[in-house]
């Protein structure tokens, strides 16, 4: 089953989708990881892009596509959660024209709801573990005191995104309102949309997720 998490900057897709991973053996595509992987490792088209993600605006659709495409190619899988991507509408539809050349469907699109305030708040106060990408909060789920991961182990490899910052979130969010909202209604119009309360605990927001994928 091939899925997308549709939701603003801090809604939990990559929690879930990493959730998704380790129980159904799903493949996690986040164009996010893959720009900032590119950036780090200073590769040519991670050096156009690091401006324009540490604005908060989104890096052009051909580029996007492009690693999707690359990703997609003769890969098969028990199903590809797509997170972060596709962005725009133009994203959407050549995602669409990908899964059919490669003879796969797109089965559902899971949007995470959340309100504005809760997502400034998460998204500021968010680190994530270098090694294996668990999500710690400085309120509800600090790092803790010995330094090391809960879930994987490893000692004080903890990081904060540059563009998690008040002024790049709000581009962010407009960009999610300009440029991603509208693919609610398309998918919606497709008979594809499924909403889950992404306010909800993780282990509840996992629940709605299993349920809409097995109902
Ligand atoms: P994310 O980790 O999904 O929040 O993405 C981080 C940043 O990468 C975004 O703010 C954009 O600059 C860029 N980005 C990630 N995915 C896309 C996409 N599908 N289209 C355009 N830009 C993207």
């Amino acid at each position: 089953m091939n899925i997308i998490l549709l939701g603003p900057p801090g809604a939990g897709k990559g929690t879930q989708a990493r959730h998704l991973v380790e129980t159904r053996n799903m493949v996690q595509l986040s164009t996010g990881d893959m720009l900032r992987e590119a950036k780090d490792s200073g590769t040519e088209m991670g050096k156009i892009v690091a401006d324009v993600m540490a604005r908060g605006e989104l890096v052009t659709d051909e580029i996007v596509i492009g690693l999707i495409r690359e990703k997609l190619a003769g890969e098969k899988t028990e199903g590809f959660i797509f997170d972060g991507f596709p962005r725009t509408l133009e994203q959407a539809d050549a995602l669409g024209e990908l899964m059919a050349s490669e003879g796969e469907t797109l089965d559902m699109v899971i949007e995470m709801r959340v309100d504005d305030a809760a997502l400034v708040e998460r998204i500021t106060a968010r680190s994530t573990c270098g090694s294996c990408g668990e999500v710690y909060n400085d309120k509800t789920k600090p790092i803790p005191a010995d330094g090391k991961c809960t879930n994987c182990g490893k000692e004080n490899d903890f990081k904060r995104r540059a563009d998690d910052n008040e002024e790049s979130l709000k581009t962010r969010l407009m960009a999610y309102y300009k440029q991603t909202s509208p693919l609610i209604g398309y998918y919606y119009a497709k008979d594809m949309l499924k909403v889950v309360d992404g306010l909800a605990s993780i282990d509840k927001v996992q629940g709605s997720i299993g349920a809409a994928l097995d109902g």
